[in-house]
């Protein structure tokens, strides 16, 4: 009897051996029955894995750092939130077309459900891919936002799209900010004993969002925590923007909770 062979599926970025994508994408094909199988794809060259997507061909992209912005000009088509923000996370080939989709920012709509935004200050430490989705997010819920960020033109370019503050170091120490959010990979594994801002005071009215994931509680979170500040890894968000692409490709909705325990089992067994 003919094998079927299973749908191929990718992660692409560089580096990749912090993604969690492959362990949840390929947990949900093997608890739902979906013949398909997720590849990790790094590569530093966005040319090059256009190219390999197409010849594959993989249906499904999840597309991390440091590609979602460049990836977006070899796109056949993008919807409206992509255009809003600037990024792509997602990336469909339907029959030889791309789109471009970006599932960032509803894992950022999970993660801060409970929190209060509109009037809030708000810092965004970063203004890549991931910062982007963020400063819609909070555009959008009317927050006042403030970034920092290691390259100023990338800074001013945010601040352009979504309005507010570039952030000064006298901020830094003066200012009270009711959210921050670490939208950077530093702090991120191997190099996880560093944080984006190392010598920062929290104090206890302060909610502080890491994107990253691996760890599940970063130096920076770790940090907050001591001081009674709330904090928020980066994993519920990872769960709910990855089931989101899922439901892009396959069409099928799925149980957060479910699948963010099995990651999380996964992770803390790991680490
Ligand atoms: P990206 O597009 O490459 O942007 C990275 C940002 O971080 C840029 O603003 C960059 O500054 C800054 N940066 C990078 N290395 C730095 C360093 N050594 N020192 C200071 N600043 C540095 O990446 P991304 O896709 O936005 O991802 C950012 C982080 O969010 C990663 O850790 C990623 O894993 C995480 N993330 C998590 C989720 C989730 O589901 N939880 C989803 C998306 C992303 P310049 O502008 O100066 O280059």
């Amino acid at each position: 009897m003919a094998e079927i062979k299973k749908k191929q599926t990718a992660v692409i970025g560089f580096p990749l051996s912090h993604s969690l994508s492959l362990l949840l994408h390929n947990s949900i094909y093997a608890a739902e029955k979906i013949s398909a199988q997720m590849r990790a794809v790094a590569n530093q060259d966005v040319a090059a894995l256009v190219k390999q997507i197409r010849e594959t061909p993989f249906e499904l992209i999840a597309v991390t750092i440091p590609h979602k912005q460049t990836i977006m000009s070899f796109l056949d088509e993008i919807d409206a939130t992509v255009k809003a923000i600037g990024a792509v996370n997602t990336v469909i080939n339907k029959k030889g077309k791309l789109f471009g989709y970006n599932t960032d920012v509803v894992g950022i709509t999970k993660a801060l459900e409970s929190i209060a935004i509109q009037g809030k200050d708000i810092l965004v430490i970063g203004a890549g891919g991931a910062a982007l989705a963020a400063g819609y997010y909070i555009q959008q819920k009317r927050g006042n936002l403030f970034c920092l960020n290691r390259s100023l033109k990338h800074a001013s370019a945010f601040i352009q799209k979504f309005g507010g503050h570039i952030a000064t170091p006298l901020m830094l120490r003066e200012k009270h900010f009711d959210l921050i959010i670490n939208a950077t990979p530093i702090g991120m594994a191997p190099n996880s004993s560093e944080s984006p801002l190392p010598n920062y005071t929290f104090n206890s009215n302060q909610i502080i969002f890491d994107l990253i994931y691996n760890p599940f509680e970063t130096r920076f979170l770790k940090e907050a925590k001591i001081t009674g500040a709330k904090i928020i890894s980066g994993l519920t968000m990872l769960i709910a923007q990855g089931l989101e692409q899922e439901r892009l490709w396959y069409g099928k909705k799925l149980n957060h909770e479910k699948y963010e325990r099995i990651v999380r089992n996964t992770l803390t067994r790991t680490i």
